[in-house]
């Protein structure tokens, strides 16, 4: 496949501050990626562009984006406990935001078959209404919106395996069933949403998909999980468009996350999801949230765009890990699939 990369120097202006773990350095290894002697072969890279204004209001109140726009004068501003700006934070998220809409268009084009965007600062904790958790704009919700309003796709499913929930993308969408959310997550952990029992609300009822995996979680029970339940989500919903929060604190080294999950398992994730939507004729837009350990996102990032470069096929499903319970559970919990149906009209 072709696969497309945006990175763009720019998202090293974002600076939350001295010691905070979602820092500057982490570009430095998605730099090594794209280019150096390290460097991926054969990927498309492109710089970032903004989101304009329009498209970060689809999933915004005006009044947050103001807010941001603003911090763009001051040398810092505390968000919230452990969100801060400098004065390149704002131009960073408009062109975190964007980087994702780039990818859809130019896959629409057909100059890419699927794409990552190496952006930070990351997203899915942002609310309609404020920033937190790292997160200044939610940058997959803003491309599901616009995916929704500019290429005309009815159902965009979004995957997110970063190792916290993604609170601000599943509250944008859970009434939506034009969008249907799915997160494996640490729970109970931050930021404390993403409960089995929370499954979308009115027509977007089922449309919410929430695994919830104990702290210590590694390759078998992430494999176990993608098999079992996130692939016969995706066969039942029939995604037209694939949205993955990459996030790579999962990871076995990771600082934060208190997850043992190796780079080759991120690789077989991302493989399963892009051949489970490829078959449906979607393509899949990954998007990079957390992970904070460098070796860890370095060699996760690789193991994911080797796959998608490869197309090699997803492996067989693990016998049986100590998850299943759980993921019983889940399946019990959405076992009458109907409202899925309605979402395909
Ligand atoms: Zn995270």
């Amino acid at each position: 496949m072709k696969v497309g990369v945006v990175y763009d120097d720019l998202f090293l202006a974002h600076d939350p501050g001295y010691g905070h773990p979602e820092r500057r350095e982490r570009v430095e290894v998605l730099a090594g990626i794209v280019r150096g002697p390290r460097a991926v072969s054969e990927l498309i890279v492109t710089p970032s562009r903004r989101a304009e204004r329009k498209d970060l209001e689809r999933v915004h109140e005006r009044d947050h984006v103001d807010l941001i726009e603003a911090t763009a004068r001051r040398e810092s501003v505390q968000l919230d406990g452990d969100t801060a700006t400098s004065s390149g934070s704002a131009e960073a998220a408009m062109l975190a935001a964007g980087a994702g809409l780039h990818l859809l268009d130019r896959i629409a084009d057909h100059e890419i078959d699927t794409g990552f965007a190496f952006v930070r600062p990351p997203g899915h904790h942002a609310e309609w209404d404020r920033a937190m958790g790292f997160c200044l704009y939610n940058n997959v919700a803003v491309l599901a919106a616009y995916a929704r309003v500019v290429h005309h796709r009815h159902r965009v499913m979004i995957v997110d395996w970063d190792v916290h929930h993604g609170n601000g993308t599943q509250h944008m969408f859970e009434e939506d069933p034009s969008v249907l959310y799915l997160s494996t997550h640490r729970y109970p952990f931050y930021p404390g949403t993403g409960a089995l029992h929370e499954r979308g609300k009115g027509e977007g009822l089922f449309t919410t998909v929430n695994v919830p995996m104990p702290g210590g979680a590694g390759d078998a029970e992430y494999l176990a999980a993608f098999h079992e339940v996130v692939r016969p989500v995706v066969e039942a919903y029939r995604p037209d468009l694939m949205i993955v929060s990459a996030g790579f604190d999962p990871h076995e080294n990771d600082p934060l996350g208190g997850m043992h999950v190796t780079a080759p398992t991120f690789g077989e994730m991302g493989a399963l999801l892009t051949h489970a939507a490829s078959d449906l004729g979607a393509p899949t837009v990954f998007v990079l949230e957390g992970g904070y350990d460098l070796d860890g996102l370095d060699q996760s990032v690789r193991a994911v765009l080797d796959r998608l470069k490869t197309e090699t096929p997803p492996a067989a499903a693990p016998e049986h890990s100590r998850l299943t319970p759980i993921l019983d559970a889940v399946k019990h919990a959405h076992e009458h699939f109907q409202p899925l149906a309605h979402a395909h009209r």
